[in-house]
């Protein structure tokens, strides 16, 4: 078996590590940055205490940034960094906010829409600015990642771009930003980070260094993920959910996401489900599908891994961490007709469907929202 691993991102881990900042504007020569964060940010009082401590060097700031950023508030950015003359971006906020600001910052250096970009109407620009990421969500793994996802709501459109151009310079991980997170979006981006260590391990693409971060990642999530959902402040639980959202980015960042993800990113266009818990709505129903044909084993080892009999016996934990959670379990309320349906199946075939270890079809597709009906 022939692998590589490349990991550019420096990454600061801990409580109160946000102080580091400073210096990492420092090391990276910025003079003059963009601020990306979003409302929630600005609300609770994040946003204006960075610019405050970094005023000579953080002026400009956009917070307008909406869950499922759209291609329109890229180009905002985009345009603040060039009438600001930025030579670096501080992304601050949840994996929406760092997709944005991590396109924005190579868009920057072009005059073009976002939007051109994500209907592959030319090729991802080579140059960017330096980007610091500070995730505020324990869930994407953005920080870390090379891949900005991107939407065009007029269009009804969302993908992924995936660039080494999109890698941020640092990333500055501090549990203790995570406290005020709400609790549904706690379990939504929980999810997300259990179906990363998964895809990632279960990936076509899998590599050793990146099954054993995924396994680290999804005993973390099983652990920990319900306390955070329940209790806010925990900082054991904030803790270690930060850390299995960064292991987590780390093992599919090089493998990439597979059928759960493909299928997530209609069910939030078509039907406003929320990243994490539209991964999560598939989830456990490809490991049973996979489990079928674990010809390899691996399977059941990733369920002794994270301390499960067999891979039957890990679906149905997550089936209930779901249940326990407040996720959804199925898409009734939704009333879905046939055409509905229909659409999501075929919205559904995105390349990362194929990263899947059981070839899935169209027919195991329909089935499967079928169930889920
Ligand atoms: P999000 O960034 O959309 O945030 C969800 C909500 O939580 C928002 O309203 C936000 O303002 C709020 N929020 C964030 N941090 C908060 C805090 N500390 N306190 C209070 N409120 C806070 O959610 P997310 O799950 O982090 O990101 C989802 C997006 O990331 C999706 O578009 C998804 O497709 C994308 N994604 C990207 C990658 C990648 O590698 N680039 C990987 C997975 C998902």
């Amino acid at each position: 078996m022939n692998w590589h691993y490349l990991q550019p991102v420096t990454i600061h881990f801990g409580n109160g590590m946000i102080a580091c900042l400073k210096d990492e504007i420092r090391r990276l020569g910025g003079t003059r940055g963009l601020l990306v964060t979003s409302p929630s940010l600005e609300k609770n009082g994040l946003a204006a205490r960075l610019v405050a401590d970094n005023e000579k060097t953080l002026q400009t700031v956009y917070s307008r940034v909406s869950p499922n950023p759209d291609v329109s508030q890229c180009d905002a950015c985009a345009g603040l960094i060039r009438q600001n003359g930025c030579d670096f971006v501080l992304a601050v906020g949840g994996g929406s906010v760092l997709d944005c600001a991590k396109a924005a910052a190579a868009f920057c250096t072009a005059a073009a829409p976002a939007s051109e970009y994500l209907e592959k109407k030319r090729p991802l620009p080579e140059a960017h600015l330096p980007l610091i990421a500070v995730p505020t969500t324990a869930g994407t793994g953005s920080e870390i990642t090379r891949v900005a996802v991107l939407s065009d709501h007029q269009k009804g459109l969302k993908a992924p771009l995936n660039t080494p151009v999109f890698y941020p310079a640092t990333a500055i991980v501090d549990p203790e930003l995570t406290y005020t997170v709400p609790k549904h979006v706690t379990a939504c981006t929980g999810m997300d980070v259990l179906c990363h260590a998964i895809e990632a391990y279960w990936n076509i693409h899998h590599q050793p260094v990146c099954d054993a971060l995924a396994i680290h990642a999804a005993r973390l999530v099983f652990r920990h993920l319900e306390t955070a959902c329940e209790e806010p402040e925990n900082a054991l639980a904030r803790e270690k959910m930060a850390e299995a959202s960064v292991t987590a980015g780390l093992a599919f960042a090089l493998p990439g996401t597979a059928a759960a993800h493909a299928c997530s990113y209609p069910l939030t266009s078509n039907l406003g489900i929320p990243h994490g818990e539209a991964c999560g709505l598939t989830i456990d129903h490809f490991m049973r599908i996979n489990a079928e044909k674990d010809t390899d084993g691996r399977l059941r080892e990733l369920a002794f891994a994270t301390g499960f009999d067999n891979a039957c016996s890990m679906a149905d934990a997550i089936s209930e961490l779901k249940y326990r959670t407040g996720l959804k379990t199925s898409l009734a309320g939704y009333d879905l007709t046939d055409d509905q349906l229909e659409k999501l199946v075929q919205a559904s075939l995105h390349p990362n469907l194929q990263n899947n270890p059981v070839p899935i079809t169209e027919a195991m597709l329909r089935d499967l929202y079928r169930d889920l009906r």
